[in-house]
């Protein structure tokens, strides 16, 4: 994802709006809400885009491609996007693909995908310490109001389901880092070694049937393609969350038009629009 200057004066400060893009998406009851994590509740691991996609790049420019350095951030950008609430390993299964199609080695994906939390870690790691000592509180590394939006829909008696594409273990501990756990446990789920027995069309599917509920009784929040696709898969409502990573202010564009592609029905910047936002949806 292009970093937060590339928006520009695209940014608008309008942090309370929320945006209905689709008319006739279900409204309630809700029985079942399913969140993504990063990006959706958690700012723990903002600014992975801005290490992830340099990583990817520098590893392209090394294969005999005759493709300029910003020709392959385009390439590297867009299939980020795309993949993005899929679990890593599957971007760096295309980035092993594309330095192959471009007559390069690749390393295999779980090395790239070791490289990678090598150097992201160098960011996350601290923030979670500092959480862990009491110098960070939750509060300013989650999006807005995320809080407040999950006791009131628990207090509505919505089950609450948590699936990120970040490995598990790493998803339970900075849940637990930002307060979460009660909400969500013991339904945290989460990227597996063994990736294909995990995906959030699973999880959706096991929502249907341990709940009992159709695909109508489900809201969605995510910030990635893939959440809101499968959420709109069943018939559920997906609330695209378009958060400004950096300031927490408006709407982040770029994310915006992503999620509207991907079949949002809402789109939200933050949930400091909590009142209004449960009354639209009817929850
Ligand atoms: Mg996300």
């Amino acid at each position: 994802m292009p970093t937060s200057d590339t928006f520009g004066d695209e940014e608008l400060n309008d942090a309370a709006a929320i945006e209905i893009v689709r008319e006739g998406f279900p409204r309630g009851p809700f029985r079942a809400a399913l969140f993504d994590f990063d990006g959706t509740l958690s700012l723990i691991r903002r600014g992975w885009q801005d290490v992830m996609i340099p990583m990817m790049v520098s590893h392209l420019a090394a294969t005999p491609t005759e493709e300029t350095e910003e020709q392959l951030r385009t390439v590297v950008e867009d299939f980020v996007a795309r993949l993005t609430g899929r679990q890593t390993i599957y971007q760096m299964i295309q980035l092993a693909d594309e330095v192959t199609r471009r007559g390069g080695k690749p390393c295999e994906p779980l090395d790239y995908k070791r490289q990678y939390h090598d150097r992201l870690w160098q960011q996350v790691g601290r923030r979670v310490a500092s959480l862990r000592e009491g110098v960070a509180q939750p509060a300013e590394l989650s999006v807005p109001g995320s809080q407040a939006l999950l006791v009131a829909l628990t207090k509505r008696n919505i089950a609450l389901y948590l699936a990120s594409g970040t490995d598990l273990n790493y998803v339970q501990d900075e849940v637990d880092a930002l307060a979460m756990t009660d909400h969500f446990a013991p339904h945290i789920y989460g990227a597996l070694d063994d990736y294909k027995q995990f995906s959030k069309a699973k999880i959706i599917e096991q929502i249907l049937g341990e709940m009992n509920v159709a695909g109508k009784n489900i809201v969605g929040f995510g910030d990635g393609y893939v959440e809101i696709e499968e959420v709109k898969r069943v018939g559920g409502l997906a609330i695209g969350v378009a958060t400004n990573e950096e300031t927490c202010q408006g709407v982040n564009q770029w994310k915006r038009r992503r999620l509207i592609e991907a079949g949002a029905d809402i789109i939200v910047g933050d949930y400091r629009c909590l009142d209004e936002l449960l009354k639209t949806i009817g929850a």
